[in-house]
């Protein structure tokens, strides 16, 4: 097909679930595309020969090579590529902010719309995850150990690149099941269980071996993996998952959450099906979710299907700050979630038992750019009013968990926590390297997933041809 016909073919719609319906159930949201418009998608690519949306996938895709397959409905060929260098293709698919990375350096975003690349990738991972089995030769042992820890993206990610390699694999988990993020906070309306499960089963059967209920920091220190449990390196991905609370009046009352608490309650424990889980969570008529981020937005729509009306979003700046996906801002608003901008919550408000019964907000209007180069949001003096709710649910943000970094003689951290790499991703201590969140601070699932993948070569380097990164400069210093 010539490009002049490919240009005139329009972005294919992705199905959604109605809202109506959606909003009282946790049924997945995007229906994902049918044969047809996955072809007809695949199509509108240009096949550019200096693909500029490859530099935007932090994974490295070959994005052309896998849409082209698709063109020519050649999944074989497709699934091969895309798996080549993507861990969590279903994952990725459902979840990147596509519109920031690969999409926005399609060359199609200049004149109209870019290639829907996350949504193809979705239908190639979907089809391969269904209709054949992992192709996965097992290459020869190195002999060499790696203990990972965390199951995030990150930790997943490096887990299968270092496995590819021949390494022996062990990761860590603390929680009772492997994902991270992906399992405990992305809820299963925009991101199913079943699809985590599988790919995570992909690395298992290729000899990554993840052992849950493990915290490292308590039941081994990461000097015993190294000294006593006999590793040879170690990555450490345990995410940034501690809360930030606005420190506010009232947030002892009882009905008050964090999102990770009140999403990892339904997600991971599945509190919102009372016959599946003993877990408790507190539904109400009247919830408040404070923040403008994609947790702030799942927490919202959580609550909304567990039954509030009003679900109330509240926010500091205004809707175009909003570090959101604006697909799931669309996706809210549709399903009925109240949107109170420009609103900063001030106080609890307690009744006579000790229970949530409003949030006082104060108006904000925006003043000069601040340091992050939005502009400031500013309290408006005499704007007090009262929401009443029953839960009021902080998503302000996470920050690092300090009992690992604690538990690391040695191991330099930043004042917020977050643990120090150099341009290996490897950390003050030889032989130990840090990736995703712990190192970013909260960020997203593929820049976690590209240093997963990144950190992997330089721990096979490191293992395979001695000392990496910040580690070897300290010994080549001291050694003259
Ligand atoms: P994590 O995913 O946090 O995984 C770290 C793992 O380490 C966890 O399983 C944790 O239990 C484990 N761990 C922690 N400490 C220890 C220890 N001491 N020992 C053993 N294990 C330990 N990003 C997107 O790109 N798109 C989205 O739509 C999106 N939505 C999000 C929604 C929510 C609710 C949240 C909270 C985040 C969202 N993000 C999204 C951000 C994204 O999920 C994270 O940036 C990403 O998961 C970070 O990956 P990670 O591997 O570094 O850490
Ligand atoms: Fe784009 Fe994300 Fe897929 Fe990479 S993983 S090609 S950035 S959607
Ligand atoms: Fe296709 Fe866009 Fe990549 Fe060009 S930049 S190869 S049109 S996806």
């Amino acid at each position: 097909m010539k490009p002049s016909e490919r240009m005139k073919i329009p972005r294919q719609e992705m199905p959604e679930l109605d809202a109506g319906v959606r909003a009282t159930n946790f049924a997945e949201v995007n229906r994902g595309f049918a044969p047809a418009a996955a072809c007809t998608e695949a199509e509108r690519c240009l096949q550019c020969k200096d693909a500029k949306c490859i530099a935007g996938c932090p994974v490295g895709i070959n994005i052309p090579g896998f849409v082209e397959a698709l063109a020519n409905d050649d999944l074989n060929t497709a699934a091969d590529i895309l798996l080549a260098d993507n861990m969590l293709p279903g994952v990725t698919g459902r979840v990147c902010p596509q519109e920031t990375q690969c999409e926005e350096l399609c060359v199609r975003a200049k004149k109209g719309w870019s290639v829907g690349i996350g949504h193809m990738e979705r239908y190639v991972a979907d089809w391969a995850r269904m209709n054949r089995p992992d192709l996965f030769e097992p290459p020869p042992p190195t002999g060499k150990k790696v203990a990972i820890v965390g199951s995030g993206p990150a930790g997943l990610t490096c887990a299968g690149e270092l496995s590819k390699r021949g390494h022996a694999v062990t990761v860590f988990e603390a929680l009772h099941k492997p994902g991270g993020v992906l399992v405990y906070g992305i809820p299963e309306f925009r991101l199913p269980n079943e699809v985590v499960e599988a790919e995570v089963e992909t690395l298992r059967t290729r000899g990554v071996e993840i052992i849950c209920d493990v915290v490292i920091g308590q039941t081994y220190t990461i000097p015993e993996l190294m000294d006593e449990e006999g590793f040879d390196a170690v990555f450490i991905a345990n995410g940034a998952g501690l809360p930030i609370f606005q420190n506010i009046p009232g947030e002892q009352l009882k009905g008050v959450y964090s999102a990770n608490e009140f999403l990892t309650r339904v997600n991971l424990m599945g509190a919102h099906d009372a016959t599946a889980s003993d877990t408790p969570v507190i539904r109400a008529s009247e919830i408040v979710v404070c923040g403008g981020g994609n947790t702030a937005m799942d927490g919202v729509r959580t609550a909304r299907r567990l039954g509030a009306n009003p679900a109330t979003l509240v926010y500091r700046r205004s809707r175009e700050e909003m570090p959101a996906r604006a697909e799931e801002v669309k996706h809210a608003e549709e399903e009925g979630v109240v949107f109170q901008m420009l609103t900063n919550p001030v106080e609890i408000l307690g009744d006579e038992s000790g229970w949530v019964r409003a949030v006082r907000c104060i108006r904000m209007e925006l003043g000069e750019p601040d340091a992050s180069g939005r502009r400031r949001p500013v309290p408006i003096e005499g704007s007090e009013f009262e929401i009443p709710c029953r839960v009021f649910i902080e998503a302000i943000g996470t920050r690092a968990n300090p009992l690992l970094t604690q538990t690391t003689p040695g191991l330099e951290v930043n004042k917020w926590g977050n643990i120090v790499i150099d341009e290996n991703n490897a950390t003050s201590i030889a032989g130990v390297f840090a990736g995703g969140d712990i190192v970013r601070g909260g960020a997203t699932v593929i820049l976690a997933m590209g240093d997963g993948k990144n950190t992997a070569h330089s721990i096979h380097d490191h293992l395979m041809n001695g000392i990496a990164g910040a580690a070897a400069a300290v010994a080549a210093e001291s050694a003259t």
